[in-house]
């Protein structure tokens, strides 16, 4: 590791440490104070960027600096992916050596590599607003609190199921392993940890919970969990709520760093206003920017997330905090949306409560081919009859329309070994 980026490494660590205080406090700012903090980041970045980034500096005489309010972001356009990968250093700053930065790559399971440079604090503020999130629920933690992690570790053959980080004091397990012959390393970890939260993809949460209901095992030391990066299904959320009895937390983000959210005790997604700025176009896609990274400024960024809208804008949420609560859930990914016959795109939440009747399925699995035929795998909880498989199809086609479907009962709905994740629905289809 080149010297400035172990300081860098280092630094972060401090900076953590110095400023969670001070992004805890943020939570609890009134409204007017929130907007002002959001100006006076939004003024600077936009500064940068009409000054030092090629892309943005036609955009210099337009933006008025002298009366300056958020409105002033709706001049610029909405970037995509594309465009950028299509001519990275057009967004990047001049003034950058671009061999020294520090780069976060998106991960995602399809399309080619996409990267963006870090500003020098962004780890930091990552892990900060990570340990954050876990006070919108009933309980303080402090710094450093200890965590169980199933998620974002996949040990090779042979190797331990768990590991420790020691500097963020995380306890991570396998989700690869969650099942009765690895219960007892689950179980010691629990007990050896201490831990009150929890943290892990909805479905690495739901197996474990569904193996510890099995098992009749009650683990009442939990009191916080915190889900992430996949979709949150009405019926993982029913299931974990209802064994664990504790504020169940889900949190949006991506690896672009542009915007995070988080649900609250009363399940409101609230937008990390210290961090970014979340829009929704008249499809309901997320449009993000970023307050942090002043390297490669995100601005009015087409995150290829869809939200679920909310019905009243401007709801004040009972948990008395004003961060903005920019959208009611979120939907998915582009790519994980089914389209009917004639390419009619077909909401995800469709097909969320359509699984709900089935109660007997444990996970599932929907792909989606150019041609528009279906091939869906599922695990059961209990042998499903053939009733249910016939009132499965007769569901399905009458959401989707006569496609091609083909079911398959499997053992396992597997996890992608790059992404670690289970994707739910998966759409080859091009529009
Ligand atoms: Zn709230």
């Amino acid at each position: 590791m080149k010297v400035s980026h172990a300081l860098n490494k280092l630094l972060n660590i401090v900076y953590t440490y110095l400023k969670y205080n001070e992004y805890l406090g943020f939570q609890f700012k009134s409204a007017s104070e929130i907007r002002l903090f959001q100006e006076k980041k939004l003024k600077s970045i936009l500064k940068i960027a009409v000054n030092k980034v090629p892309y943005y500096k036609p955009y210099k005489s337009k933006i008025d600096f002298e009366n300056f309010s958020l409105n002033e972001l709706q001049k610029l356009p909405v970037v995509n992916k594309d465009l950028i990968r299509a001519n990275p250093t057009n967004f990047i700053r001049e003034d950058k050596d671009i061999k020294n930065l520090r780069w976060k790559s998106t991960s995602g399971s399809s399309g080619e590599p996409f990267k963006v440079p870090k500003n020098y604090f962004s780890d930091a503020i990552e892990v900060i607003l990570g340990y954050r999130a876990w006070s919108f629920g009933k309980f303080d933690y402090k710094l450093r609190a200890p965590a169980i992690v199933i998620r974002s570790f996949s040990p090779k053959e042979g190797e331990p199921i768990y590991k420790r980080d020691i500097i963020r004091n995380f306890w991570y397990l396998s989700p690869y392993h969650i099942n009765e012959v690895y219960l007892p390393i689950f179980l010691e970890v629990f007990n050896k940890s201490r831990s009150k939260v929890l943290k892990g993809y909805p479905s690495s949460v739901y197996i474990l919970t569904l193996l510890l209901k099995k098992q009749g095992i009650k683990l009442p030391q939990i009191q916080t969990i915190i889900t992430s990066s996949e979709t949150m299904l009405p019926k993982y959320r029913r299931v974990i709520e209802a064994y664990w009895q504790c504020d169940v937390l889900d949190w949006y983000g991506q690896n672009e760093r542009t915007i995070t959210a988080q649900q609250c005790a009363y399940g409101s997604y609230h937008n990390n206003d210290d961090y970014g700025i979340c829009e929704l176009d008249e499809e309901n896609n997320i449009i993000a920017t970023s307050l942090n990274n002043d390297i490669m400024p995100l601005l009015r960024y087409q995150t290829n997330d869809k939200a679920i809208p909310l019905q009243h804008e401007n709801i004040r949420c009972k948990c008395g905090r004003q961060m903005t609560i920019p959208f009611k859930g979120i939907e998915g990914r582009q790519d994980d949306i089914l389209y009917k016959q004639g390419k009619q795109a077909i909401p995800t939440i469709n097909f969320y409560n359509l699984m709900e009747k089935f109660q007997n399925i444990k996970q599932f699995y929907i792909l989606q081919e150019e041609d528009l035929s279906i091939t869906m795998d599922i695990s059961e909880n209990e042998p499903l009859t053939q009733l249910d498989l016939d009132n499965l199809k007769a569901g399905i086609n009458q959401r989707l329309g006569d496609v091609p479907l083909t079911i398959n009962v499997v053992k396992n709905i597997p996890r992608n070994k790059q992404t670690d994740k289970v994707k739910i629905i998966e759409s080859k289809v091009k529009v």
